[in-house]
């Protein structure tokens, strides 16, 4: 292992998504049939670690799930994430039901489970048996994430954060513990309170405002990526692709960008990393099937 590695651990909700193909989006008082069915892995914490160790990065991730569900953990488990703690829960595991009609279009109904089930007490003992210096990336769909926040500060850890999906209650979060912020243009605007059609200077300045210490990635879709620092400032363009599905986008931008930094890469190699890891995401469909692995990013647009 190199000496400049540090621990990342993820504290991730671990979905199983049930995605069912309808003739259209099921109305009120309907009962539709479904013409198929899949369960598959899904939420943004299993998705980031699952791009993290993709991209070669030794990640562990905290998270819970129904022991009923224990083909997720084993699947993480075989992409090279460490499992060791994901804990078996006694309520369901956290789910999404998704429905995907004919033209692509979407609905779906989330119910966090065993997501929203850390204590005070489990995050006292993952965090005090973390090395320090070391990364905690959180995303918005596990519950405790202030105290989580606050312990992780005074442990000297550095958090990195996604507040995906963007709610009211993360404008409350102490942020200002966070050392790294992943938003997109909705997470941004949603934080900031700037205007849905603000320019993008007028966003950057007011997330730096709200964060003046902090790293902050800010991902623009098909317009690249922005990052700005107390002391670095670097725009980088997306890689000219056709888009399929943008599912995991994100998921694999973070995942990619964590693993660079966690062996101490310049931010400039971890940004083109990432977008190039991403810009193959959108290329293929499904969440976690469409992350990349480290060798066909290390290929791509060579
Ligand atoms: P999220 O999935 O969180 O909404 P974005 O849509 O901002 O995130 O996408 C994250 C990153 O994925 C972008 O910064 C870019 O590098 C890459 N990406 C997304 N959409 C495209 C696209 N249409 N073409 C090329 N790259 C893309």
């Amino acid at each position: 292992m190199a000496d400049t590695l540090l621990a990342v651990s993820n504290l991730g909700s671990i979905n199983i998504d049930h995605v069912y193909r309808v003739p259209h989006l099921v109305r009120p008082g309907e009962t539709l049939s479904s013409t198929s069915y899949q369960q598959v892995l899904g939420g943004k914490g299993a998705n980031q670690s699952l791009a993290l160790a993709r991209a070669g990065g030794v990640v562990s991730h905290w998270g819970r799930l129904n022991r009923t569900d224990d083909w997720a953990r084993e699947m993480l488990q075989h992409s090279g994430v460490r499992t060791d703690d994901v804990v078996h829960a006694d309520e369901p595991s956290g789910h999404a039901l998704i429905q995907v009609d004919d033209q692509g279009e979407n609905a779906i109904i989330l119910f966090p489970g065993a997501n929203h089930g850390f204590k005070s007490a489990d995050i006292d003992q993952l965090i005090a048996a973390m090395p320090s210096p070391g990364w905690l990336l959180l995303q918005n769909e596990c519950n405790a994430l202030d105290y989580t926040m606050r312990r992780a500060y005074e442990h000297g850890l550095f958090t990195a954060f996604n507040p995906a999906p963007m709610t009211e209650a993360v404008k409350t979060l102490p942020l200002e513990t966070c050392s790294l912020l992943f938003v997109n243009r909705g997470e941004a605007v949603g934080l900031t309170g700037v205007n849905d059609d603000a320019p993008l200077d007028e966003l950057l300045d007011a997330l730096v405002h709200r964060l003046p210490d902090s790293e902050i990635v800010l991902t623009l879709g098909a317009d690249g990526v922005c990052y700005r620092s107390p002391s670095t400032c670097l725009t980088l363009p997306a890689h000219q692709v056709t888009p399929v599905d943008t599912t995991a986008a994100g998921d694999t931008f973070i995942g990619y960008f964590m693993a660079s930094r966690q062996v101490n890469q310049p931010i400039d190699v971890c940004l083109q990393r990432a977008s190039t890891a991403s810009a193959l995401c959108v290329q293929r469909t499904g969440a976690a099937p469409s992350i990349p692995e480290m060798s066909d990013v290390d290929q791509a647009f060579s």
